[in-house]
């Protein structure tokens, strides 16, 4: 691994400086809705499920042929930065533990990803993922550790202005414990996961894709 385990958290920043910083200014003027103040200000996505098509039990998303983008991910987050939102994916990599792929795998696949999201002028501003087996650490969803990382990179980032938006229990678990407003994807009702129905009773908001948890958002 090219990074060794530091600090108390142990997720890894995968943080992309983009070129967007230096033209958001002309393209937020172009935008009609600029002027538009929000409640959010930083979304946290949850991966596998809500912006790739999650594969079946078992089955990891190791490498870049296998993450296939649900429809309209990319032209989501690109009205979440137009709008002036963060957008910051935290999502748990159990697989690196049991030995599926490796850390570098996963930063490649979100590189390839950052990429793809350039092609439609979209960005993500902050990858964060957690490498561990369950009970094993503080940044597994649903514990708290890879928000707080991204409060260390963006101090600004407060519990009031940010919501997550997640396919799985602990995605709403760690949402509501850190006072976030949850937004739960549910997708497919055939093919809902164990937790699904706790999960929509828990969340703030139940929708079936992350398009549509953007409108909500920015609503
Ligand atoms: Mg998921
Ligand atoms: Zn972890």
């Amino acid at each position: 691994m090219k990074h060794a385990l530091a600090g108390f958290y142990s997720c890894y920043d995968n943080r992309v400086s983009t070129s967007s910083e230096s033209t958001t200014p002309d393209a937020v003027a172009q935008d009609s809705d600029s002027s538009r103040v929000h409640r959010f200000r930083t979304a946290f996505l949850d991966r596998d499920g809500v912006i790739n098509r999650k594969l079946p039990e078992g089955e990891y998303v190791s490498s870049w042929q296998r993450f296939v983008l649900l429809p309209g991910t990319a032209q989501a987050i690109a009205r979440l930065n137009r709008e002036g939102l963060r957008v910051v994916v935290v999502t748990n990599q159990r697989g690196i533990a049991l030995g599926k792929y490796t850390a570098e795998a996963v930063r490649e696949i979100h590189n390839n990803f950052q990429r793809e999201l350039a092609d439609h002028g979209a960005h993500v501003d902050a990858f964060y993922f957690c490498p561990h087996d369950r009970n094993q650490c503080d940044c597994r969803k649903p514990l708290p550790g890879m928000f707080l990382q991204a409060q260390r990179d963006f101090p600004d980032i407060h519990p009031s202005t940010s919501c997550m938006i997640g396919d799985s229990l602990s995605d709403i678990e760690f949402g509501r414990a850190l006072g976030l407003f949850t937004v739960f994807i549910a997708g497919d009702p055939l093919h809902r996961k164990p937790g699904a129905e706790k999960a929509i009773q828990m969340a703030d908001s139940v929708v079936e894709n992350l398009p549509d948890a953007v409108r909500l958002m920015l609503a």
